[in-house]
């Protein structure tokens, strides 16, 4: 099976080279190369079947056909069959032999789309009924493969290997769940005899390909876990007890919960891995400030990354606020540093005069050395950081790592993609927060929305204009806002409104958050810039001007910018209510304010692949499960996958050693690199 695809009978070099355009290059890989459809021959009973369904009816030809001939070459031929006591106007184009073929009381097996309200079969063809079953496999195809031709080879791979395909799962499991053998399931996959079959054979290796999956995920955090190369930090409880005491609230429930998931893995001698997630607002920039303090008093330096300027210069506010009467040494490093000061700051920080570092998250990049690394946190990023994993082992750090983020994840993406992962959830609100009010409302309504902004201004709150997008041109963008914050001021000349840009430098773009966070400015006019993470609590309006050309998960995050304090607030989403592009993704954002089921939602409307953004997801490609419909078996595959791993029988008996074989041949288990 592991030999070359010329092997099968009738497959040359050139068909062979366009076979590996479709990434098949073994036999095996011919053989598990499924069909993504079939087309149905089965014989339909008429009053089963839906309007335009593509069907196959049988019947008895009760007139003559009728031909006509139109234009040059075309042809339209009718004829009347009785169907299941119905007469059905079987209709076929270009095909004006059959009418010497078709005699009236003759058996007729036609196949075509069906016409429920007209009784007609349009775009017929006349079919035989074949012997093996009638679900015929379709295949995606690429380069000029015919899809007759691989089926072909595939059934000739069949004939040839078919036998050498070996069971992988223990007896046991099969026995359990009620599996097919691997063999059939493969065969039966390509040629089912009927729906249920196919069913069955995909579930077969739906679970197998799940399993698998989570038996290298499981693996990989056991490896991450047993790695013994992190450093089991202790600190004075007390004084971090002190710390969380002394903050002007008490954690919640939930931030409690996680801290005390984290600290666990900070004093543990394995190296954290962990992602923490919780919807906007839900506190945990707290959470990580005393994450890192205890680190601190472990006698480590911590890093914070973020992935924009603007929340780099907030959380170093927050942070030194936080820890004002607190002999904890705070930097800042950001992109526009002068040179000096830049200077200053990486020698301070490998000297190790400075206990917490703040920055973009190129941070880790270049040239920053250290002293004593204990704790990276990302804050605000969902995109895995796998790469920031490597950069930190090929520096030679090995510090705990903790990814923050505000995108709720389905769960079921999440042990996809997180799988080798542990997951800590602030799933709970601090207390007061009052629910965001969310209106979908016309574009044409914007004065009325800025009336409504000058009465909140009035009561003394604030107001973001979020601006509208335009394509991917930063400048069109820029210009918009321009735009729209001129309008705004000559509408309300009473009312401080400020204006905020990506192309703005970067000693600007603070100055006017600061004047927006101290309320000099009380509307602020901005791109997205402002998307993660800003915290101005007195903020009760968020307005999103075209808010149908944003992704649920961003207009989300926007919202999450007001809703922080303890007063009333607001998300006016205008979007044309005719483009029907936003319409679904409006009304989920007035349905819900929670974002675990708005995600969930999200993920249904659009699909994993799209979710995270495509190439960037960090998904594996599935052969047959997908990650969304099969996710209960993803959950049961997950639990099998994480006892296996932990029991000794799966390293020493033979019932797995055809699994342990198959993780080998993936290089999996035999690589010392774990990113
Ligand atoms: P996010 O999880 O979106 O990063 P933040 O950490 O920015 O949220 O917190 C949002 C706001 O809630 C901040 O103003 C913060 O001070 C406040 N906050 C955090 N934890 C609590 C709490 N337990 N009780 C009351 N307010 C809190
Ligand atoms: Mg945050």
């Amino acid at each position: 099976m592991d030999v070359p695809v010329h092997a099968v009978k009738g497959i040359g070099a050139r068909a062979a080279e366009q076979m590996s355009l479709m990434e098949i290059h073994t036999v095996k890989d011919l053989l598990f190369y499924f069909p993504f459809r079939y087309e149905d021959f089965s014989v339909r009973r008429l009053e089963e079947v839906q309007h335009e369904e593509r069907v196959t009816l049988q019947g008895t030809v009760h007139s003559y056909p009728e031909l006509r001939f139109y234009g040059k070459k075309k042809s339209r031929l009718t004829v009347r069959v009785l169907v299941d006591g119905f007469l059905v106007q079987a209709v076929f184009f270009n095909q004006p032999f059959l009418k010497r073929q078709i005699e009236v009381g003759q058996n007729l097996i036609f196949h075509g789309k069906f016409d429920r309200h007209r009784l007609m079969v349009n775009g017929a063809i006349v079919k035989t009924p074949t012997s093996d079953g009638s679900l015929e496999p379709v295949y995606p195809l690429k380069g000029d493969v015919k899809l007759t031709s691989l089926r072909k080879w595939i059934a000739g791979a069949f004939e040839d290997y078919g036998g050498e395909i070996k069971e992988l799962l223990p007896a046991s499991i099969l026995e359990k769940y009620r599996l097919m053998p691997r063999n059939e399931a493969c065969y039966y996959l390509h040629y089912p005899q009927d729906m249920d079959m196919f069913k069955q054979a995909k579930r077969r290796m739906v679970y197998e390909e799940l399993l698998l999956f989570q038996l290298k995920m499981q693996y990989f955090r056991k490896r991450t876990r047993e790695s013994t190369d992190g450093v089991s930090k202790t600190w004075n409880e007390e004084q971090l007890q002190n710390f969380i005491n002394e903050l002007s609230f008490s954690l919640t429930n939930a931030q409690h919960r996680v801290l005390t998931e984290i600290l666990a893995d900070l004093y543990s001698p394995y190296r954290m891995n962990r992602l923490l997630q919780g919807d906007v607002g839900s506190g945990k920039t707290v959470v990580a400030a005393a994450a890192l303090y205890a680190s601190v008093l472990a006698g480590c330096q911590g890093a914070l990354m973020v992935p924009t300027e603007i929340l780099a210069e907030q959380h170093t506010d927050s942070l030194k606020s936080l820890f004002k009467d607190l002999p904890v040494n705070i930097g800042h490093l950001s992109g526009s540093s002068k040179v000096k000061e830049r200077r200053e700051t990486l020698e301070k920080l490998a000297a190790g005069d400075i206990d917490i570092i703040i920055g973009t998250h190129a941070l880790i990049q270049e040239g920053v050395d250290f002293k004593n690394l204990g704790l990276v946190i990302t804050d605000e990023q969902h995109r895995f950081g796998v790469s920031q994993r490597r950069v930190l082992r090929d520096k030679g750090l090995k510090p705990d790592v903790l990814f923050m983020t505000a995108t709720p994840i389905p769960r079921t993406l999440a042990i996809t993609a997180f799988g080798d992962m542990d997951v800590s959830t602030i799933d709970e609100m601090p207390a007061g927060r009052k629910t965001i009010e969310t209106y979908w409302a016309k574009p044409d309504t914007l004065p009325r929305v800025l009336n409504f902004i000058e009465k909140q201004t009035k009561a003394g709150h604030q107001a973001y204009v979020i601006c509208p997008l335009i394509e991917e041109s930063d400048k069109l963008d820029v210009q918009n806002a321009i735009d729209l914050h001129a309008h705004i001021q000559e509408f309300l000349p009473d009312v401080k409104t400020g204006l905020m840009h990506g192309r703005l430098p970067a000693d600007e773009k603070e100055e006017i958050m600061q004047q927006f966070a101290e309320n000099e400015i009380q509307i602020l006019v901005s791109t997205t810039v402002v998307e993660v993470g800003v915290n101005v609590p007195n903020a009760t309006v968020m307005v999103i001007y075209d808010a149908n050309r944003f992704g649920l998960a961003q207009l989300h995050q926007l919202r999450g910018r007001v809703g922080r304090g303890a007063d009333q607030s607001y998300c006016i989403l205008l979007a044309d209510p005719k483009s029907d592009s936003g319409k679904e993704r409006m009304s989920i954002m007035t349905e819900t304010n929670d974002g675990f089921e708005l995600s969930q939602r999200d993920l249904e409307l659009r699909g994993p692949g799209d979710f995270f953004g495509v190439k960037q997801s960090g998904l594996p490609e599935m052969r047959v499960a997908d990650i969304v419909e099969d996710y209960r078996t993803l959950e049961v595959a997950r639990q099998d996958a994480a006892k296996m791993i932990e029991s000794k029988a799966f390293w020493n008996s033979g019932v797995y050693s055809a699994l342990r074989q198959a993780l080998e041949e993936e290089g999996i288990l035999n690589t010392d690199k774990i990113d």
